[in-house]
């Protein structure tokens, strides 16, 4: 495994607009894109924080996997992503140690990442997402 740095920590929030004036008022942060990933459900807001982004994630669809994170468990910190380099083979080494997988391939993210997560029964209750920019590595 190559992991080079957290790319972004996942926050699920109830209302993105409302959220977006927190960290831009309150914390200083710029938002610098929203997208919507119609395949997760969600509308995204993305911060820069040094390497690492803030993804504010707000759900589009009560029965996408955030709409029901937010049900079950309300606003708060959802999932952390790490850059890997080489995600395929990383998801290889991990199933190969027995890690369970939510995505045994990766599949596309926001920002045109190729992105996969980890279930986390294997890692200790943290939601965990591999990504690689494969236009940069
Ligand atoms: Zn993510």
């Amino acid at each position: 495994m190559n992991i080079s740095h957290i790319e972004h920590i996942g926050i699920a929030v109830k209302n993105l607009d409302e959220s977006i004036r927190f960290y831009e008022d309150v914390l200083g942060m710029k938002c610098y894109s929203i997208e919507e990933v119609a395949d997760q459900k969600v509308r995204t807001a993305f911060f820069q924080v040094g390497d690492t982004k803030i993804e504010l994630l707000e759900s589009t669809d009560p029965e996408g996997p955030i709409g029901k994170y937010l049900e079950k468990k309300g606003e708060g910190v959802h999932h952390m992503a790490f850059a890997v380099k080489g995600i395929d083979n990383a998801l290889a080494q991990l199933d190969e140690k027995g890690i369970r997988l939510i995505d045994k391939e990766p599949r596309k993210g926001a920002e045109g990442l190729d992105i996969a997560f980890l279930h986390p029964k294997s890692t200790q209750g943290v939601l965990m997402e591999l990504c690689e920019d494969k236009n940069k590595s």
